[in-house]
């Protein structure tokens, strides 16, 4: 089982122990470590990219309990450094942490986020009524608003995770959702969070939404 560093820990960079690394195809090698520093694919977010020792890790899942990172070269057993990239991780963060605030502020309208996508250029909250009466007397500059709000305030992000190894995520006091994912440190770096549409189908309504990441390192103004 691969320990999942990012669970824990923001930390972009880790040493690692690589125990396999076996060709897939042509210029493509699936390596398992020991612990993992990357996210996987998984819960509406993309992978992490970025690299170990002098290979290139392209995409990052998970199978059974390891998480399995392809690369195009392949990598000595033994010690490496494992780095992922920080633009990219910003950019996913601040997608999947906007849905948590989308999801957050309906609430308050009567709305429950049921599905969630969290890619650049298709990020969308899929939401249901919490009561029998679904009040659609919503806008798009209203929900932009009441994000606008949350944002302002800059509510620091909250992680909990239980004996169980459940693990909780929040932003402020709103109700934690059970998460998985990587989010940004509060929701002051949602400024860019763009409400683009709404629509309304089938009794459930969809928010489509994109984000400009706020820069938080030297690496992602280079
Ligand atoms: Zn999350």
């Amino acid at each position: 089982m691969t320990k999942k560093l990012y669970l824990y820990s923001p930390e972009l960079g880790a040493d690692v122990e690589v125990l396999s690394c076996r060709e897939i195809d042509s210029g493509r090698y699936a390596v398992r470590l020991d612990v993992t520093p990357f996210y996987p694919q998984g819960g509406g977010q993309p992978s992490d990219v970025g690299s170990i020792g002098d290979a290139q890790v392209l995409h990052v899942v998970t199978e059974n309990d390891d998480v399995i990172h392809y690369v195009n070269q392949l990598i000595p057993l033994g010690k490496a450094i494992a780095q992922v990239s920080a633009n990219v991780r910003n950019l996913h963060s601040t997608l999947h942490s906007a849905g948590h605030l989308l999801a957050h502020v309906l609430v308050s309208q009567g709305w429950l986020a049921i599905k969630a996508h969290h890619w650049p250029g298709e990020a969308r909250v899929v939401f249901k009524a919490s009561t029998d009466i679904p009040a659609i007397d919503l806008e798009v500059a209203a929900v932009q608003q009441l994000c606008d709000a949350a944002i302002a305030q800059d509510l620091p992000c909250k992680i909990t995770i239980n004996e169980n190894q459940y693990r909780q995520v929040t932003f402020g006091e709103y109700t934690p959702y059970g998460c998985g994912g990587t989010h940004v440190n509060s929701t002051g770096e949602l400024a860019g969070l763009r409400v683009v549409s709404m629509k309304f189908k089938k009794g459930q309504l969809t928010f489509n939404y994109d984000v400009e990441p706020v820069i938080t390192s030297v690496e992602q103004q280079q």
